[in-house]
């Protein structure tokens, strides 16, 4: 048995080299950026009303101001301003000439053609050009994930198109001769497949793409077959079941038939412990024990960064403090656990959780909290690191 910090050695040791596509901006969205994005233009591209009111100079004291022309968004201003003038101007409009302030309109009366200010705007109202960002700026940096603000980013550079990483094809394959298709009816002794729908949520929402490749029995030639089919396209494959100590636990035993090397076979986790992950050249596989809790916790500590990776993103989880609800105990102490709990805001609390096959408690938990190796008990009122979980 390895420590979780061993198996995650081993897995960012393992060479990979994501590979560069051209990819439109409206299908960017979850992809890792493969090129640092300089801006091409000064953002904003020139001085900007951020106001709807009136363009002055700010040294102009005059009592009041004649209005010279109306400057909507999107038109070239077409006077100067001199003393005793001004233009009235729209949000987004571009500031003219000989102005350096606008008066917002909320301080100001208009009457026969004149604008007076009536009141104090401390705030000169102009988002100056290159305020945001200048020309050959790097804006954003290669590796970064892609959210909505990003994409934002790349539109407003005036790019339609992004170099990214292409998006890995992850294959999960389901074993167990008791697993049955949701959608389908139960016989007794037999049990609806979860772990094959939530591993392709979790692949999917990274921004990979999952390929679902259903069920096969415990059956040494068929896991084989299998395996070797999905290795042909697959950049990964994840097995679910099969890895444990029972007499159809086949999945180890193949792997090194089919001349992988394991890397580890068993990790200091909780749930997860009998996790496998082997490589042959560049065919990637992870065994995940098949508690459908097991099979989460094993993709989000070990499988999600890893596949970052091959995304070519950096993944650095987030954490929360928070404060424990109530205590927590346990009896062995040679593993890390990782616990469901459902955090407020405020206070985290572990949920009543038997054992790896207790999806539901998963299901109410919005964050994983850790109890290191060698701790028995943690008091309510402790701080603790939380992990969100989606
Ligand atoms: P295994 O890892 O094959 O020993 O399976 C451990 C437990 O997880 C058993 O109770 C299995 O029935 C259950 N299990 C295995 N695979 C799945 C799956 N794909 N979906 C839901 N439960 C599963
Ligand atoms: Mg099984």
């Amino acid at each position: 048995m390895i420590t979780i910090k061993a198996a995650q050695k081993i897995l960012s040791g393992i060479p990979l080299r994501p590979v560069e596509e051209k990819e439109s901006i409206n299908q960017a969205l979850n992809r890792i950026l493969a090129q640092d994005v300089e801006s091409k233009i000064d953002m904003p591209p020139f001085d900007k009303s951020a106001m709807d009111g009136y363009a002055v100079n700010s040294k102009d004291n005059s009592q009041r101001f004649l209005i010279i022309e109306t400057i909507s968004a999107g038109i070239i201003p077409a006077k100067k301003i001199r003393k005793g003038r001004c233009s009235k101007i729209m949000t987004g409009g571009a500031v003219p000439n000989g102005a350096d302030r606008v008066v917002k309109r909320e301080v100001t009366v208009e009457k026969d053609g004149y604008m007076r200010i009536v009141d104090e705007d401390p705030n000169r109202n102009i988002c100056f050009r290159g305020e945001d960002s200048k020309i050959g700026d790097v804006v954003l940096q290669k590796g970064t994930r892609i959210r909505a603000p990003e994409i934002g980013v790349l539109a407003s550079m005036g790019l339609s198109t992004v170099k990214v990483y292409r998006r890995p094809v992850v294959s999960i394959l389901s074993t167990g001769s008791e697993l049955v298709k949701p959608g389908t009816r139960l016989a007794v002794g037999q049990i609806y497949d979860s772990n094959s729908y939530s591993l392709a949520a979790q692949v999917s929402r990274m921004g990979a793409v999952a390929h679902p490749a259903g069920i096969v029995i415990d059956n040494i030639s068929n896991i084989e077959a299998a395996v070797e089919n999905l290795l042909k396209f697959s950049d990964l494959v994840m097995l679910s079941g099969g890895v444990s100590m029972g007499d159809f636990d086949y999945v180890p035993g193949i792997l090194k038939d089919l001349g992988f090397t394991l890397h580890f076979e068993k990790v200091a986790i909780k749930p997860g412990m009998p996790t496998v992950f082997a490589t042959r050249k560049q065919d990637v596989v992870f065994g995940i024990p098949g508690n459908p809790v097991s099979t989460f916790v094993v993709f989000e500590i070990f499988i999600k960064p890893f596949l970052y990776r091959m995304m070519g993103h950096e993944y650095k989880p987030e954490f929360i403090q928070a404060e424990l609800k109530t205590d927590i105990r346990r009896k062995k102490t040679t593993r890390v656990s990782f616990v469901p709990v459902f955090y407020d805001g405020r206070q985290a609390e572990p949920l009543s959780y038997h054992g790896s096959a207790h999806f539901h408690a998963l299901s109410k938990a919005n964050g994983l909290m850790c109890i290191p190796r060698g701790v028995t008990e943690i008091l309510g009122g402790s701080k603790i690191d939380v992990r969100p979980i989606q």
